[in-house]
């Protein structure tokens, strides 16, 4: 599962992204640090829930068994 970066536009593998953002609900992809202070500076500007996660979905994975 990829995503967009809102900032930059580069597409993000969940789980290689630099940081995940929750603003209004919806969970953003970012890649690096640069993109990450941009979208704090202006979320408003950038955050497009198209492009995120809904941070209410429950993601299920399968449980890793032990020995
Ligand atoms: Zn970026």
């Amino acid at each position: 599962m990829s995503f967009k970066d809102p900032v930059c536009g580069k597409r993000i593998h969940r789980g290689k992204a630099h940081i995940t953002i929750e603003y209004e609900g919806v969970n953003y992809f970012l890649c690096c640090p640069q993109c990450q202070a941009q979208f704090e500076r202006s979320p408003k500007s950038y955050a497009k829930p198209e492009l995120g996660e809904k941070a209410r979905k429950i993601q299920h994975y399968p449980i890793k068994q032990q020995n």
